[in-house]
């Protein structure tokens, strides 16, 4: 299941990436300064009322200038758009309207995007309705006045937005797990694909819309469609002649993102390398599900190399083996890797599990009940508000809380502990976000909670 997505376009400056960072209550995003940067896509999960969606930042969006990077700001624009539900359109009402507002404002009335204009800056509520009141003619219906900043605003925003938002229960649930097979060269990725096909015709499906050279292999197990991404780059190095040092981990870092479970082909002779713990740091950055595939088992001493040994060597090199399964096969002669399988879907069961707020909140209370938050040198306790499971693959809970600086790392750490000892999520990393939140505007939460129940 995918939540809608809510594209941030507007050119440079106008305060795009303050928004989302508002909307989605990332404190730790970037913030840049500089015009024209280019940035690749990132969505951060949002959610307002009951609605979910992710926000993803384009870059600045300019249309008459040919800086070598603007194309390319310009290309993940579009993309952005291509697959959003709704987009906010932002615009500096410092400024007023610009001849570039006008012509991104003309391209967006051509899309079959709903978009809400939101003028940006408008710090002050008298003089922002009038900031607001210019933009009218840019013919996107009303503008909003708001200011990323402060935050204020943003709520007639949201509420108009989430008109356009499906509720997550309504989403198509694609019934099919993407799964990404990485690894360095001659791990046995090719190997292990031809395990899985095996004798049955698989369906090789070209994905519209990307590289021609990117193709899916189709299988199914016991009603279950399972997609193989990107299985020409594993098949290609066959017919191409590359040294051993060839690694496309641009390739890889592809597959990944694509993925709903990433299988993670560790060598078993060679142990895991640098390379492998790269494309692991990737798996979690993406947030992907993950199952580590220790291949050419049959090749191992076992009396010099027992499973437990090598699990502690796992351990020590691979930091997520703690929160992931680990399997033991043969590609060659096809040993457990069916069973590999059972654990992918497992991994995708828990990376798109949902937990209830009341089940977060006891395990967030008896944490706290053992464990005090960190009092600062003021002499002032960090306090925890409350949590909820913000979004799904990967599960993310938001903790709101008096004041997210008083809680480090440490403390921070223990809380995800607890989370992955109550509640499980076995082959799926989990995200938290600390959001300081206001006593009063925690109270206006549950107010409107209570007001839908
Ligand atoms: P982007 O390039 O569109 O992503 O813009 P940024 O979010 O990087 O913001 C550009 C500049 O505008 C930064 O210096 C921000 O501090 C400033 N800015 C963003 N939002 C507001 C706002 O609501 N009010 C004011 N006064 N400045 C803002
Ligand atoms: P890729 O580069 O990751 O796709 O790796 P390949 O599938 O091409 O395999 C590289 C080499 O490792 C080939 O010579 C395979 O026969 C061999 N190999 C793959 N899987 C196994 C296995 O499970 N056991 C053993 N002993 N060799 C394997």
């Amino acid at each position: 299941m995918r939540l809608p997505i809510v594209a941030i376009i507007g050119r440079p400056n106008v305060g795009k990436s303050t928004l989302v960072n508002r909307l989605a209550g990332e404190q730790s995003a970037i913030v840049y300064d500089q015009p024209g940067v280019t940035r690749d896509r990132t969505y951060l999960p949002a959610f307002w009322r009951d609605r979910e969606f992710m926000v993803v930042d384009t870059g600045g969006l300019v249309f008459n200038d040919d800086t070598e990077f603007l194309p390319l700001i310009r290309q993940q624009a579009m993309a952005a758009l291509a697959e959003a539900s709704a987009a906010i359109f932002v615009v500096d009402g410092r400024t007023g309207p610009t001849a570039a507002d006008e012509e991104i404002a003309t391209w967006l009335r051509q899309q079959p995007v709903p978009v809400l204009l939101a003028v940006n800056k408008c710090e002050s509520p008298e003089q922002g309705l009038i900031q607001a009141a210019e933009f009218w003619n840019l013919g996107l219906g009303e503008p909003f006045p708001v200011s990323a900043i402060h935050g204020s605003g943003t709520g007639d925003l949201l509420d108009k937005l989430i008109n356009y938002l499906q509720p997550v229960q309504d989403l198509p649930d694609i019934n099919e797990i993407k799964i990404a097979i990485v690894g360095r060269p001659n791990v046995g990725k090719s190997s292990l694909l031809n395990a899985f096909v095996g004798e049955e015709r698989a369906i090789v499906s070209p994905i519209s819309g990307t590289t021609r050279d990117a193709i899916d292999t189709e299988i199914e197990r016991n009603g279950q469609t399972y997609r193989l991404i990107d299985t020409a780059g594993i098949r290609k190095k066959k017919n191409v002649e590359y040294g051993p040092e060839f690694f496309s981990i641009n390739r890889a870092f592809k597959a990944i993102r694509r993925a709903d479970v990433v299988l993670l082909v560790i060598d078993a002779i060679d142990g895991v390398t640098e390379q492998d713990q790269k494309l692991a740091g990737r798996v979690i950055e993406e947030g992907r599900a993950c199952v580590v595939v220790v291949n050419k088992w049959d090749a191992v001493d076992k009396d010099s190399y027992t499973i437990y040994d090598y699990e502690k060597h796992l351990q020590e090199r691979l930091h997520f083996t703690e929160w992931s399964e680990t399997i033991f096969v043969s590609a060659l002669t096809g040993q457990r890797v069916e069973k590999i399988l059972e654990l992918v879907n497992q991994a995708a069961e828990e990376h798109k599990r949902r937990v209830s707020t009341s089940v977060i909140n006891e395990v967030l209370e008896e944490a706290v009940r053992w464990h005090s938050p960190p009092v600062s040198r003021s002499g002032k306790q960090g306090k925890i508000y409350y949590g909820t499971q913000v979004s799904t693959q990967p599960p993310t809970i938001a903790l709101f809380v008096n004041d997210a600086k008083r809680f480090n790392d440490n403390y921070r750490r223990y809380i995800e502990r607890q989370f992955r000892q109550q509640l499980g999520f076995k082959g799926t990393p989990i995200r938290l976000i600390w959001r300081s939140k206001k006593a009063r505007d925690v109270e206006n939460v549950n107010n409107n909670r209570a007001a839908r129940v």
